[in-house]
């Protein structure tokens, strides 16, 4: 078929990279990519720390994917609330969801309801200025505990630990520098329920600690192998050598010399799982039971402890969110699929059809297999009497759903930026984090 209809529900890098590559393939194809939200690039926006300005730069490629002919953003349109998935698959030949994973999953734990108990990615949807997202205000303590010994969890301990000046160049959004530089934070502890070994750390990030001016890295020498098993797999053995080199150096700092007088504690906590935490209403301490590492998991050897923790976060992954009628794989919280494959003409990328693993890079490779896979479908269909844009416009309009087209965002991204450039210390971007802002830029 030479001039499908497609429409990839989500305009997050997956969806991005899916629209690139079927654009390259198919010149007179017609895309239409949706977003629940007015703004594009999911987790680029909304994920990717504020103080990784870098990570964020793709973003320059995604604006051009979605300036092409051919190539329409509809943002401000939620399928399941403002169309369904039915009518979605009656009016494009093909239907590609690319929805990431945006629900926390829960820590399972008995005190998981107390105030002060956040999950990382409410937690990140909120200092990031996710409308859904902005109203969190989540009260940070003087002690906080982060469960989770991924990048998500060294993600918001950085964010906590650097100082206002540090965070100055980045586009953190002005309610959370507000509530980051006046929490009372004295103590972080990033809590791992395996070893130092087994962590997912990146190298990169873990050593960004090292750099921070007030956080004193500490980590018990005697919970750090001398040196990486040699059974484990190349990859593994790599990454976690370069981890242990700089867990080892933080070790050997200690509490005392240059670390002594830095007012924020960043402990590094391993072989321990979250059993339960305590408070009356509020948080208060976090209990722990030790664990041991064998054949790569976790056993628990029924010796607890308790450290103080009056917020709590867990940083333990994700789970994608269905809409009515999408198959849906429970168990591992993913879009029910195979290879990509969802139906026939629905296919999916991403997180939401992996899991929450791999960083932005690793997407693109998923999302061009995925691609090839629409191309060899459609190769056997003949002719398309889907309406695409016609029959869904149609349907929005009939509904008052003004949806924000590219315009419309290249409007909310200037007025974002010339609100930094009024504030004049340096940020790329005052977010607007509120709908009603956001829908007012996009609409002026
Ligand atoms: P992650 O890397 O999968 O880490 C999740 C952590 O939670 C693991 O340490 C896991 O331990 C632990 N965990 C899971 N269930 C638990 C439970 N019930 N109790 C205690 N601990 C539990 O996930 P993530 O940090 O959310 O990151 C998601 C992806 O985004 C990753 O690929 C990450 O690299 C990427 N990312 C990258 C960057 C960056 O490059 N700067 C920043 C943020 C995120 P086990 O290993 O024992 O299961």
């Amino acid at each position: 078929m030479s001039h499908p209809h497609i429409a990839i529900v989500g305009a997050g890098p997956s969806g991005c990279y899916v629209a690139d590559a079927l654009g390259r393939k198919l010149p007179a194809v017609r895309i239409d990519i949706f977003d629940r939200l007015p703004t594009p690039f999911g987790l680029v926006r909304g994920g990717v720390a504020p103080d990784h300005q870098g990570t964020k730069n793709i973003a320059r490629q995604f604006e051009r994917t979605l300036g092409k002919d051919g190539v329409r953003f509809l943002g401000n349109v939620a399928v399941g609330r403002d169309i369904s998935y039915e009518e979605l698959k009656a009016a494009y030949d093909v239907v590609v969801i690319t929805t990431g994973a945006l629900a926390d999953r829960r820590l399972g734990i008995p005190g998981e309801d107390l105030d002060g108990v956040y999950g990382s990615g409410a937690f990140v949807s909120w200092y990031n200025g996710i409308p859904d997202g902005r109203e969190l205000d989540p009260k940070i303590g003087a002690s906080v505990a982060i469960i989770g010994n991924g990048n998500v969890a060294l993600d918001i301990a950085r964010l906590l630990g650097k100082t206002p000046e540090e965070l100055a160049a980045s586009d953190l959004c002005t309610h959370a520098r507000v509530a980051f530089a006046a929490a009372p934070v004295r103590d972080i502890w990033l809590i791992g329920r395996r070893g130092p070994v087994e962590a997912s750390f990146t190298t990169a990030e873990l050593s960004e600690f090292g750099e921070l001016a007030r956080v004193a890295t500490l980590v018990d020498p005697a919970q750090l192998p001398a040196a990486v098993p040699e059974t484990l797999p190349d990859e593994q053995k790599k990454l976690a050598g370069k981890n242990l080199d700089v867990l080892h150096a933080y070790a050997a700092k200690g509490e005392q010399g240059e670390q002594a007088d830095r007012p924020l504690r960043l402990h590094f906590v391993f072989n321990a799982a979250p059993l339960k935490i305590l408070g009356e209403g509020r948080a208060r301490e976090l209990v722990l039971e030790k664990t041991r590492v064998d054949n790569g998991r976790a056993v628990m050897s029924g010796e607890t402890f308790t450290i103080p923790a009056d917020t709590v976060i867990g940083a333990i992954g994700y789970r994608s969110t269905p809409f009515p009628g999408l198959p849906f794989d429970e168990a591992r919280g993913i879009v029910a699929n195979d290879q990509g494959r969802v139906e026939p003409g629905v296919y999916t990328a991403g997180w939401c059809k992996r899991g929450p693993q791999g960083v932005v890079p690793a997407n693109r490779a998923d999302s061009l297999a995925v691609a090839e896979l629409i191309l060899s479908d459609l190769a056997n269909v003949t002719s398309g009497a889907k309406q695409g844009a016609v029959a869904v416009d149609a349907l929005l309009q009939l509904r008052g759903v003004q949806p924000v087209d590219f315009a419309g965002w290249q409007k909310i991204n200037a007025a974002e930026t010339a609100a930094a450039q009024t504030a004049g210390d340096g940020r790329p971007r005052e977010k607007l984090t509120r709908l009603p802002e956001l829908l007012a830029a996009a609409h002026t």
